[in-house]
């Protein structure tokens, strides 16, 4: 069964009741908008953090503090086998690593519904449905694990929004979890998008170094935990307060 994706329009179809999407910068329009999500789209209040804390105390009965031993913007992956080195002494085992990894998202399902700081950050639940209606296509780029960005975002019921990603599972670093992104954006669109179609938003420095060394310009948005200054000091070629304002360069 295959598709014909030669009709195809060349530009996003925008609502006439909403603006349209603006050619950036003499660079043809913008089609697809890769959205980081801890820190930009919700924030889980520590429930990624306590699902590696059980699974640590399930398997190994230690006490796993994740924060002590990673960063944010670091992959899931890369945050498990770390944490394991500091609490272990040593590197984790494939069987012992696959297990870690099980009970992890396990728990992170039962971590998520109980949080009780889980929170959609604001302006995403009114921009979200106004981008699609705009034509974008939107997609991820997070360190969360696939399936573990897919739990995060259930509870809010967001998940509808996202038609691809490029995951921690995919890579320990972001710029090639970003490249991902766009290779899976590229299928989705039937045809290779360049980086310029894109626009990345995310939370942190780390997002907006990644975009950048994807060739990717980037919104950053300072409603967690980085503020507007440093977010300006990483370079990030926009910076909002929040989200509900919408997206600097696809408004006018
Ligand atoms: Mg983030």
């Amino acid at each position: 069964m295959t598709q014909t994706l030669g009709d195809f329009p060349a530009e996003p179809k925008a609502d006439p009741n909403l603006k349209a999407p603006t050619a950036t910068r003499g660079r043809g329009p913008r089609q697809a908008v890769l959205f980081d999500i801890d820190g930009t789209l919700i924030v889980t209040d520590g429930a990624g953090a306590r699902s590696w804390e059980l699974a640590f105390a399930d398997l190994w009965d230690v006490r796993a503090d994740i924060s002590r031993y990673s960063d944010t913007g670091m992959t899931d992956p890369e945050v498990g086998r770390r944490t394991f080195e500091a609490v272990m002494g040593r590197g984790p085992s494939p069987s012992e690593f696959a297990r870690l990894l099980e009970r992890r998202m396990h728990f992170l399902t039962m971590t998520v519904a109980e949080s009780s700081g889980y929170h959609v950050l604001p302006g995403v639940e009114e921009l979200l449905p106004r981008l699609v209606a705009q034509g974008y296509v939107l997609g991820l780029v997070t360190g969360n694990l696939e399936a573990a960005a897919h739990v995060k975002l259930a509870r809010a019921g967001l998940n509808r929004y996202f038609s691809f990603g490029g995951y921690g599972s995919d890579s320990a670093d972001r710029v090639e979890v970003t490249r991902t992104a766009m290779r899976r954006g590229s299928v989705v669109f039937g045809k290779p998008v360049p980086p310029e179609r894109f626009l990345a938003v995310g939370d942190t420095p780390n997002d907006v170094e990644a975009a950048h060394a994807a060739g990717i310009e980037c919104v950053a948005v300072a409603s967690h935990k980085y503020n507007i200054e440093q977010l300006q000091r990483s370079g990030a070629d926009w910076v909002v307060p929040d989200l509900r304002e919408g997206l600097p360069p696809l408004a006018e």
